[in-house]
């Protein structure tokens, strides 16, 4: 797969700083006041895409059943995000290990988490505020997008942006949050989202790009028609005597470039007559050819057929 996860490595290498700051010690002052695990993980560069999920979920056993077989060292890692005691006795490069653990646990819990009623809201305010990111799809106009995960097991694929408007997905943007598994943020999440707040779901693009050539929309026989021109052209090279024959195979490649907007005019009238003249001169320059040109041009036909028809 193309996005494999690189969790250990990726999510490591870019908290290293903060993380080899952090080691060791749970809490720290802000302000004042103490934070706890999950709020100084969540303010992490790259972490923006995690709501704070609350310390009475966590503590809840109930919620987190099946954990287990998912995450390594669970039960360290869990106490590592309660900021248990028990952890003391661990080395520093165990501590590393938990840490890496705890860090694919927080995830876990927070796909569970974002999907109930108090999720749903806290990660509504956070789309409200256009946290996660805009769709790159230029008629999108600029439609905040949503996290969501192509599995709900972890490492199997990175997370990626929906769309609610054009109701496609994106990579992130940012590195960062290109590297977060997507299991954090599981299959449902912003499906669940747009029906328990029907407000927040804009209305489906009906827009649509219109690729033009001079002007020309692009008929799709002109694919098909491009398609057979390029056979020719291979055919030419793979057979160069037939050019003595033909007189102009040099200057028939460039000269067949500009097809694809001959045949678009097609309907309009006047190009059928090119189209036809073009085709008038392939019988004659296959009649030059042997047997053995004759098969290969039908299976370079057949070859640029089943592409237009893919196409
Ligand atoms: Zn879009």
């Amino acid at each position: 797969m193309a996005d494999d996860l690189q969790l250990e490595s990726g999510t490591e290498s870019d908290t290293t700083e903060e993380s080899s700051a952090r080691s060791g010690q749970e809490e720290e002052e802000e302000g004042g006041a103490w934070v706890t695990w999950v709020h100084w993980f969540c303010r992490l560069k790259g972490n923006e895409f995690f709501c704070e999920v609350e310390e009475s979920y966590i503590n809840d056993d109930f919620n987190l059943s099946g954990l287990g077989a998912l995450v390594p060292y669970y039960e360290y890692a869990l106490d590592f995000i309660r900021e248990a005691d028990s952890l003391e006795v661990l080395t520093e490069a165990q501590q590393e290990v938990v840490e890496n653990a705890a860090e694919i646990l927080y995830g876990l819990i927070h796909a569970r988490y974002i999907v109930t009623a108090r999720g749903l809201a806290a990660m509504a305010e956070k789309f409200r505020a256009s946290e996660f990111g805009r769709c790159p799809r230029m008629l999108c106009h600029g439609q905040p997008c949503l996290p969501v995960g192509l599995s709900d097991l972890p490492r199997q694929a990175t997370v990626k942006l929906f769309c609610p408007k054009c109701e496609d997905v994106f990579y992130p943007r940012s590195k960062l949050h290109g590297a977060l598994d997507g299991a954090f943020f599981g299959t449902t999440f912003p499906h669940l989202l747009t029906l328990t707040y029907p407000a927040l779901r804009p209305a489906r693009s009906v827009e649509r790009y219109t690729p033009r050539v001079f002007g020309f929309k692009i008929h799709p026989s002109a694919f098909q028609a491009a398609g057979q021109t390029a056979a020719e052209r291979k055919l030419r090279r793979v057979q160069p005597a037939s050019r003595s024959g033909n007189g102009n195979g040099a200057a028939g490649a460039p000269a067949s470039a500009p097809a694809a907007p001959a045949t678009t005019s097609a309907a309009e009238g006047d190009g059928t007559a090119t189209a036809a003249a073009e085709d008038a001169t392939k019988p004659t320059r296959v009649a030059n050819h042997s047997a053995a040109a004759d098969r290969q041009a039908a299976a370079a036909q057949d070859v640029s057929m089943d592409s237009a028809s893919i196409a």
